[in-house]
């Protein structure tokens, strides 16, 4: 008798199968080895993603060499057509992916959105590949020769992302990499891994050749195999600092060019002559907007001098008004955090900062939403360096408020915070604010804006342990990431001129 073969666990569990895309098609996993995507707003399995094998991996990089060659022989007029193409094609069905987002990361519709549109920006600005690639030429460098510079791409090339940005964070890698005629192997967290697919198909049909863009999800065995992997030329990461670290100093150290994007500990410094309202906006919107999980979200303020009483109770007075509920009920400001073992991670803040010292001015544990990974917004004062809750990137929304008395004060704390992501001041001051732009420590600085994402055009990137590697993401600098440079020097002499000359070329 034959066996039939086991329904697709879909129809055994309600639960949709995950799995990788190579050589422009779904590509079922082989390896056994798999884990659950959750919806965070109701606590329920709703995926199962498979884990690539070292071997998936490597017949992902095989399908993104093969299509190397024929990929960077496209026009540039082509590659910017088809860009504006993904750029109508995203544009157009970007409800589509936020809804995913929402479903599977928890973050409230209006964010996914949000954070697809900020990724489209970076797809436009790729729209502009024939000017971002011009070179340079002098002509007559020496007589009757030219030289000149052209940028190349560099083959086949890695990204691995993290959970909080599930669409845009990839388009941060994926368009400009593909602009400049790599081609690209993604490994998305495999949390919320579905936009990964959504891009892929998306991007296939518009025409982007099967083998550019593949998709491989996994674990650390999944990451470990792309680092290893001879043919991967370049890895793009963000994630975690311990693991940034870990990937930049593997990468590097197989040769690979590598910009690994870390962790981060923002602070908003507030002094006593800034507008006390819309500083309290600011640190509510930027504290717990997306539930505290973005590496550019404000966690701490530095509430210097007498700002620091009516700032507090500025904050205080929102936060009830933070409407906390499920993603895709449009009344919901709020979201869930990303699994339970987060949700109970970030918890364990509020939990420990009394003994710590900090006081709770706002418990967000207490009327959180019984379904789901829920936590509402916290709020600590007295928080100081020293304490977990000050030292550590809780990525949740549980904002800090360290009380200082001097500028030189606020400063000196953000220059000795071992991150350096983002920062901002709040002040009416614009003298101070120059002189904080000139001394912080930091690699994007707000004045008055909390959240100070560069515009698609300039380059993203924090510095020390927020940033390993030389070049930011997207922008000039990703143009330069995705490319190497080459010289060319000319001359088409008379043969007639010809003779043997076994001195150093001269230029005089
Ligand atoms: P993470 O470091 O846990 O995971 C990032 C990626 O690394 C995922 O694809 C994951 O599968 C993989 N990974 C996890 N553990 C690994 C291991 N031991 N070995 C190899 N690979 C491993 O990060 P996350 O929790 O998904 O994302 C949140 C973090 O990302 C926060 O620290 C946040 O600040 C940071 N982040 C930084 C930026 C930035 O631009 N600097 C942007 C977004 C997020």
């Amino acid at each position: 008798m034959t066996e039939l073969a086991a329904p697709p666990v879909e129809e055994r569990t309600g639960v949709k199968r995950i799995s990788h895309w190579i050589e422009g098609r779904v590509h079922s996993g082989e390896s056994g080895r798999s884990g659950p995507v959750f919806n965070p707003a109701t606590g329920r399995q709703t995926g199962e993603v498979d884990f690539a094998t070292v071997e998936e991996v490597d017949q992902a990089v095989q399908a993104a060499k093969a299509a190397f060659p024929a990929w960077r022989a496209v026009s540039l007029a082509k590659r910017a057509e088809l860009f504006f193409r993904i750029r109508e094609l995203v544009s157009a069905r970007r409800e589509e992916v936020a809804r995913l987002l929402t479903a599977e990361h928890g973050k409230v519709l209006s964010d996914a959105l949000g954070e697809v549109t900020r990724g489209l920006e970076v797809i436009e600005y790729c729209c502009g590949i024939p000017t971002l690639l011009k070179s340079e030429y002098s002509e007559q460098a020496s007589g009757g020769i030219d030289v000149y510079s052209i940028r190349q791409p560099l083959g086949a090339v890695a990204g691995i992302t993290p959970f909080n940005f599930p669409a845009m964070v990839p388009m941060w890698m994926w368009a400009p990499a593909l602009a400049c005629g790599n081609t690209f192997v993604l490994k998305p967290s495999e949390k919320d891994p579905s936009a990964s697919l959504w891009t892929a198909e998306l991007l296939k049909e518009a025409g982007v050749p099967d083998g550019v863009f593949n998709v491989v999800h996994g674990d650390k065995v999944a990451v470990d195999a792309v680092l290893a992997h001879p043919d991967i030329a370049a890895v793009s990461f963000v994630g975690s600092t311990p693991i940034a670290r870990y990937v930049y100093e593997t990468a590097t150290a197989r040769g690979k060019r590598c910009q690994a994007l870390g962790g981060a500990k923002n602070h908003m410094i507030v002094l006593p002559d800034a507008d006390i309202d819309m500083a309290a906006d600011a640190a509510v919107s930027a504290a717990y907007g997306s539930a505290g999980e973005r590496c550019m979200a404000i966690s701490q303020v530095v509430a210097v001098g007498s700002v620091a009483e009516p700032l507090i109770a500025a904050i205080k007075a929102r936060i009830p008004n933070v409407k906390v509920g499920d993603g895709l009920d449009p009344s919901s400001e709020m979201g869930p955090l990303v699994t339970r073992q987060h949700r109970d991670r970030v918890a364990s803040y509020v939990e420990n900062a009394p003994g710590e010292g900090a006081k709770v001015l706002v418990d967000g544990r207490e009327g959180a939403p019984a379904d789901g990974f829920f936590l509402k917004p916290s709020l600590l004062d007295d928080v100081k360096p020293g304490m977990r809750a000050y030292e550590d990137e809780i990525f949740g929304p549980v904002l800090g408020v360290t009380r200082v008395a001097t500028y030189d004060e606020a400063l000196r704390l953000v220059n000795d915070n071992p991150y350096g992501n983002g920062t901002a001041i709040f002040t009416r001051d614009g003298g101070v604010a120059r002189q904080f732009q000139f001394d912080v420590q930091v690699g994007m600085v707000g004045i008055n804006v909390p959240i100070p994402v560069p515009v698609a055009y300039y380059s993203f990137g924090g510095w020390k342990a927020s940033l390993f590697g030389d070049r930011h993401i997207y922008g000039p600098e990703g143009i330069d990431f995705y490319t190497r440079g080459k010289v060319v020097t000319s001359r088409w002499p008379d043969p007639a001129t010809s003779k043997v000359d076994l001195g150093f070329p001269q230029t005089r």
